[in-house]
């Protein structure tokens, strides 16, 4: 394992040699800090961090969370000694160079011919720029997302001024193509959302259909693969892989994001946006007296919405991608087990006396609910499996999280339950570590005990 405490003073230490060249970085009186100050406040800041879930524990399976890779770590701590900004080659051209290979490389993942695109904050901001463009290619067109799209896809429309359109799901969480139709056929739409792994349920929209009912209408085709992008490395129907025919169609998308910091092993904040036409370029277009003067090669702050960015997002993107490549073998076998692991829980819900399968995963996300009889026992006991199973030591714990859904939802499922109430919430699992897949039996057996003490 990368020995991180071998691997940071070697950061320090190569990024010295190069200030070193300069006279060094320097210091101010105003800038000296009494080193046991500094001690005692670093103390207390790494007791504070200790308020935190065990995000790294095989047996965290709640959010979308995981700490970065070492080598995302050692990438990003070694350029953030230097702090480059990503927005113009003024700022930091080596970053730069590599926030676009890295860019590059996602395109290829995703079979792009050609593409313009950058990294981002965050998979919002990236969408945020997706649906700008989408507006402004298509201006005066409402846009069309499923109704279990992030809904960032309503409230970017909202910020953006568009009419934004929810599409019916059907009984496996995708987008319903009868739905779709009925809403192109208005001819109100300029752009379609298809949603490659759902937050929620990790459900697939049927991208190829989409894409050639969009085609059809004239509309544009957006990709939001923030969650589920890099399972396009082991989309090949193997059974610890995905299915292949909605990641087949990524091609023809005009705009895909995917969030390098969700399963990308990458820290926060790291999102990326991806267009298949170059020319969208026209449309961020701006000046700036600042920046943009040093060279006449394309700067990243020229095709996006954001100013200054972190370089050293860039750099550990960069420096991961170097170790594990975008491909099966590569960052590919650190997103099978999980897969796997999502699998192997599913069936042991098939068989429990006490939980069921709310329904199939279709990546790494896993759905469960309380075998009850009525909506209200079902809330009520999976909110108490929720908080049960995260008490004990620290050992012990196991976390997940709960996930609403409606009385229909779950009838669509084939869970028919006393409607007592509209909603519930159940049991949602991300298996996002690979070394989740060891521990889901020891998971489960703690969850149907819990749930046994309960009935
Ligand atoms: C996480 C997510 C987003 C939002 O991305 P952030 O990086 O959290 O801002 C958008 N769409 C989907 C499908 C997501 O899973």
């Amino acid at each position: 394992m990368t020995d991180l405490t071998l691997w940071l003073p070697q950061a320090v230490a190569a990024i010295n040699r190069w200030q070193d060249e300069y006279d060094g970085p320097g210091t101010h009186p105003s800038l000296v800090v009494d080193d046991r100050d500094l001690e005692a406040a670093f103390i207390a800041l790494t007791e504070r961090l200790t308020d935190n879930y065990p995000f790294f524990s095989p047996r965290y399976v709640g959010q979308m969370l995981k700490p970065p890779h070492p080598a995302a770590v050692l990438g990003y701590v070694t350029a953030m000694l230097i702090n480059p900004n990503n927005h113009a080659l003024d700022g930091g051209p080596a970053t730069a160079a590599m926030e676009k290979d890295v860019v590059a490389r996602m395109a290829a993942m995703f079979g792009l011919p050609q593409h313009l695109g950058h990294l981002t904050s965050s998979g919002t901001i990236a969408n945020l720029e997706a649906l700008f463009i989408a507006r402004e290619s298509h201006p005066g067109k409402a846009i069309a997302y499923s109704a279990d799209a992030h809904y960032t896809h309503a409230r970017m429309c909202h910020v953006l001024g568009i009419e934004g359109i929810p599409i019916a799901t059907d009984a496996h969480g995708r987008m319903d193509l009868d739905a779709l139709e009925s809403v192109l056929v208005n001819g109100r739409i300029g752009t379609v959302v298809a949603t490659l792994g759902t937050t929620g349920l990790g459900a697939l929209d049927p991208l190829p259909e989409i894409a050639a009912l969009a085609r059809a209408h004239g509309v544009r085709v957006h990709v939001d693969a923030a969650y589920g992008g890099f399972f396009s490395l082991i989309a090949d129907d193997s059974p610890d892989g995905v299915a292949s025919a909605p990641f087949a169609a990524t091609s023809l998308a005009d705009s895909i994001v995917v969030d390098p910091h969700k399963h990308g092993l990458q820290p926060y904040g790291c999102g990326a946006v991806l267009f298949s036409d170059p020319a969208v370029g026209r449309f961020y277009v701006h000046d700036s007296p600042y920046t943009y003067f040093t060279s006449d090669d394309l700067h990243l702050g020229e095709i996006s919405l954001e100013c200054s960015r972190a370089g050293a997002s860039a750099a550990a993107l960069w420096l991961t991608l170097e170790v594990l490549p975008l491909t099966s073998a590569g960052l590919g076998a650190a997103l099978r087990p999980g897969r796997r692991g999502a699998l192997a829980w599913h069936a042991l819900h098939q068989e429990s006396e006490v939980l069921a399968p709310y329904q199939q995963p279709e990546l790494d996300i896993v759905t469960y609910l309380p075998r009850r009889s009525s909506m209200s026992a079902v809330d009520a006991t999976s909110q108490a499996i929720f908080t049960g199973a995260a008490e004990g030591a620290p050992a012990e714990q196991v976390h997940i999280a709960t996930y609403g859904v409606t009385h229909d939802q779950l009838t669509d499922r084939r869970h028919d339950l006393q409607m007592d109430a509209p909603s519930a919430r159940i049991l949602r699992s991300v298996v996002m570590k690979p070394q989740s897949e060891d521990a889901i039996p020891g998971i489960h057996a703690r969850l149907e005990s819990i749930a046994r003490t309960l009935a």
